[in-house]
């Protein structure tokens, strides 16, 4: 399905021309820098698994509201088959990627001893091996034209650690290790390869994490915020999915092009302790 444009592209826009592949965009951070993204004048695809309807009127929405061209992807990005048929049909729709950010994830807590091993699978595929299939996959495109820009939506947890969250915790500092090596790699190129790693941000995500806190400590949901969620953050406050698109789309900007190999928190200090 191609949503096509229904008004003309400004061309004072920062991103016109260019296509960006947003994964796990039909929600919360990556539906954020996706909309970002298309404001800016990218024609966009959206990744991202849900109620089809209700996927097909967040593309008509975009595509109208910005007068860029939208597609979905509905690749299950813990497939590498599917996730190497999203590519191609990027490629068949727009000629390639030149923003690839690698946004999809999970998450699931539980101490070690339980920790279900088909749930550590899960988490290791999503959160850090669909991003090396996208990107080994992206780069021919993005070096022949010599630019590119790879986004990676780590986490804080891709810096310090928590308990009971193993699997999440190394994926995302494996994310931010690969993010490393791929920047290093393209160095010389006019590819850059950076991590956002967000603290808390109020999405589906962590509103399931609140309500499980809640049933799992018997104690009111303002409390779980308060005291468990925030514990953490001392600015006391869920960064907003705007701010995250915003950084995302300086990432994405020509004025970026010096940055590279970066993991850059939006964490509200968390890390800085
Ligand atoms: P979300 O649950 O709102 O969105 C997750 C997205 O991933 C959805 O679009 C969903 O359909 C998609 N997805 C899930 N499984 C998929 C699969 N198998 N194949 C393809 N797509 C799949 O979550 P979010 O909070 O917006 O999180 C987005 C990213 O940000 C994740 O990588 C997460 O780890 C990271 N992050 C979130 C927070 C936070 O506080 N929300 C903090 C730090 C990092």
């Amino acid at each position: 399905m191609t949503i096509h444009a229904t008004t003309a592209s400004v061309s004072t826009r920062p991103l016109t021309g260019r296509t960006a592949l947003v994964t796990g965009s039909t929600s919360g951070i990556g539906l954020g820098i996706a909309r970002a993204l298309a404001g800016a004048g990218a024609h966009v695809v959206i990744n991202g698994l849900g109620d089809a309807g209700a996927i097909a009127q967040t593309c008509r929405d975009i595509a109208s509201e910005w007068g860029v061209d939208v597609i979905h992807a509905p690749a299950d990005l813990t497939d590498a088959m599917a996730i190497e048929a999203m590519m191609a049909q990027a490629t068949q729709a727009f000629g390639g990627v030149d923003i690839l950010v690698n946004n999809a994830g999970m998450q699931f807590v539980s101490p070690l001893e339980s920790f279900p091993p088909s749930r550590w699978d899960a988490i290791l595929a999503l959160n850090l091996t669909a991003a090396f299939h996208t990107t080994r996959l992206a780069l021919g495109g993005m070096r022949s034209k010599d630019f590119g820009r790879i986004i990676n939506v780590a986490s804080a947890h891709g810096l310090v650690a928590s308990p009971f969250k193993s699997a999440y915790v190394a994926a995302k500092h494996g994310l931010v290790g690969f993010t490393k090596s791929v920047a290093l790699e393209l160095a010389r190129s006019g590819v850059t390869c950076n991590a956002i790693c967000p603290g808390y941000v109020k999405t589906p995500l962590v509103d399931k994490q609140i309500a499980d806190q809640a049933r799992t400590r018997g104690i009111p949901v303002e409390r779980v915020v308060e005291d468990v969620i925030l514990a953490q953050q001392p600015n006391k406050r869920f960064a907003t999915v705007e701010e995250i698109g915003a950084l995302a789309l300086f990432l994405a900007s020509d004025a970026a092009g010096s940055i590279t190999g970066t993991a850059l928190p939006v964490d509200g200090c968390w890390t800085a302790h």
